[in-house]
């Protein structure tokens, strides 16, 4: 179970990174509320709109703090693959 709270999410995020866990987005017909959002909220700035006003993801900067995780676990667009587990389509 996900630990949702900051410290909780933090830790786990960052237990996820050591173990080489890697965030990705996942080919979606349009962009949620909530993955829009992360254009404000990630810290690591790595959501981004482009001309057409999609949702691009570029992890170059990312902190690893888990907000996109938690944001969109509902939409399930946020994956974080860890090199354990199946890989997503
Ligand atoms: S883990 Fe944090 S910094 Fe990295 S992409 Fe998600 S919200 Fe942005």
């Amino acid at each position: 179970m996900y630990d949702t709270t900051p410290e909780g999410r933090a830790g786990t995020a960052q237990a996820l990174w050591a173990q080489g866990a890697r965030v990705f987005l996942r080919p979606r017909a349009t962009d949620s509320a909530a993955l829009r959002v992360l254009t404000r909220i990630c810290p690591g700035g790595c959501f981004k709109f482009d001309v057409e006003d999609r949702v691009t993801f570029a992890p170059a900067t990312c902190t690893y703090c888990g907000t996109c995780l938690s944001v969109c676990r509902r939409t399930g667009e946020v994956v974080w693959e860890h090199p354990d587990a199946p890989t997503h389509p």
